[in-house]
Order: structure tokens, then C-alpha cells, then sequence
């Protein structure tokens, strides 16, 4: 299925503020941020620190003030996924996803007017198969977590039916 909307997620920016109705107060994007680094979300590399979204065996990473457009389906379950206790109440403190959508891209109008030289990752027509594929590669580089394939389980489901329908019967 070729995805239709893109969303771009970022980490929450501080001042974006929550209402908690089970305390009936709010709490701040930093309050979320300063949780990641309690909960050690937080890693470090050479262009800083990043927080590590997992889906479906995959590592995203996310860092501060920086959007990552990814397709929707993909994009909410990471929201999910990103979904922190706030606070020092474990059972029942808010719990707030670090994500955010920054941007939604509905691609529904533009449907019609996709070719089959459209690139399924940004939804730009790159006019020719050949452009396409080169165009492709280098998103592979900018985005391998979307090109890799998804384990699949249903060799495990494959199991050999127990017995056949006579087992039972026969006297
Ligand atoms: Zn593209």
C-alpha cells in the first residue's frame, strides 16, 4: 500500500503545555524533556544528544528542534511508543507521549495526480523511472528505517495442522 499522509514528528518543544485532568494542572513540554533524562532516553553522539524511538525492530532517532517526516501510520505508532511517565507518581503520574506532530500532509488531493515516477517517500513526480530510482537511493540513505522490510511471522504461523480430521474417528 502506497502511503497517502506524511506527518513530521519532533520532540515536544518546552513551552507546548499539557492539561492533566487527573490533577487538573498542566505540565510543559521541558517537564516531558526533563523525564527523558531521568528515564535515560537520552544518547549521545557526535552531533549531540538524540532520544531512540523503536518501531517494528527499527531505531529512530529524534533530536531537538529537528522534524523527521515520516509516513503517517509509521509516524503515530512512534508517537505511541514515545509515551513517558511524567512525574514521580509511577502509577498514576500523566503519561505523555515526547513526540509531537508538527505537520500533517494530507496527500488525499493530490492522489489523482500521482504518477507512477511519484516517490512514495516525499510524494514529489520524478518524471522518469530512471530519476526514480536514483531519486530512491538517496532517500534510502536519508531514511534507511523506511526501506527496510518489516518482520514478517507468518513462518512461524505456518505450523503443521496436528493430526488430520480422521485421528479422532477411528475406532
Ligand atoms: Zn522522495
Amino acid at each position: 500500500m502506497i502511503e497517502t499522509s506524511q506527518v513530521q514528528l519532533a520532540i515536544v518543544s518546552p513551552d507546548k503545555e499539557f492539561y492533566v485532568p487527573e490533577t487538573g494542572q498542566s505540565l510543559h513540554g521541558k517537564d516531558v524533556i526533563k523525564q527523558m533524562t531521568i528515564n535515560r532516553v537520552w544518547h549521545n553522539d557526535k552531533q549531540g544528544r538524540f532520544a531512540m524511538v523503536q518501531y517494528a525492530g527499527q531505531c529512530f532517532k529524534f533530536r531537538e528542534g529537528e522534524a523527521k517526516t515520516v509516513p503517517e501510520s509509521i509516524g503515530s505508532r512512534l508517537r505511541a511508543n514515545s509515551a513517558i511517565c511524567v512525574g514521580t507518581d509511577k502509577l498514576n503520574g500523566p503519561i505523555v507521549p515526547f513526540l509531537e506532530i508538527v505537520k500533517r500532509t494530507e496527500m488525499s488531493e493530490s492522489v489523482s495526480t500521482k504518477t507512477p515516477t511519484t516517490c512514495p517517500i516525499c510524494g514529489e513526480d520524478q518524471l522518469s523511472f530512471p530519476k526514480l530510482t536514483r531519486h530512491l537511493a538517496q532517500e534510502r540513505k536519508k531514511h534507511p528505517e523506511l526501506f527496510q522490510e518489516e518482520k514478517t511471522e507468518w513462518e512461524a504461523d505456518e505450523k503443521p495442522s496436528k493430526g488430520t480430521a480422521t485421528d479422532g474417528d477411528v475406532d
